[in-house]
């Protein structure tokens, strides 16, 4: 894997034009936490991207039988790092699956909708990449993953 300066809008960016159609089909709004400055970090742009694939597609799923659906997409710079967060209006994950859901194979899922790789994969990905991951239930919404990377200065 290469590290480079990977703008992280431009990963979000790709992600939900992948997601397009089913955002719109089932009403999704997306609100983008982020400014108009470009924020990189130091990591592999196909593997973020595949990261962020992965948490959009779970926040989708769990929020099948939300009444307002709604992606809640944060940025946040600091001085060396980026926090990242993909946040739902889903049930949330229960408490005791909490310290569970980046083992391999774990899944709350059917068969045939959901192998429990996805965020093993990511996490995986994360610390490979220097960074870690986090999920958590903030009040007023279903479940949050946050994203820490190492940041980087940009390409110049
Ligand atoms: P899969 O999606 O194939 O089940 P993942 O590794 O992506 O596997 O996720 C593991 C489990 O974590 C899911 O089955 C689900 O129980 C839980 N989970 C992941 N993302 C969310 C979310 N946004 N809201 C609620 N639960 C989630
Ligand atoms: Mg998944």
């Amino acid at each position: 894997s290469s590290l480079t300066a990977v703008s992280v809008q431009a990963c979000f960016d790709y992600a939900l034009r992948l997601y397009q159609a089913r955002l719109r089909s089932s009403h999704v709004q997306v609100k983008r936490r982020w400014g108009e400055e470009q924020v990189w970090v130091h990591a592999d742009l196909v593997r973020l991207e595949q990261v962020l694939v992965n948490l959009i597609g779970n926040a989708l799923q769990a929020m099948a039988d939300s009444p307002e659906p709604t992606l809640i997409l944060g940025i946040e710079r600091e001085e060396h790092q980026v926090c990242i967060s993909v946040t739902d209006t889903g049930p949330g994950i229960p408490e005791p699956y909490l310290s569970r859901i980046f083992e391999p194979f774990f899944t709350t899922k059917s068969p045939g909708s959901g192998l429990g790789l996805g965020l093993s994969i990511s996490s995986r990905i994360i610390t490979d990449l220097g960074g870690r991951i986090e999920a958590t239930n903030p009040p007023g919404a279903g479940a949050r993953f946050t994203i820490t990377l190492p940041r980087d200065e940009g390409p110049d």
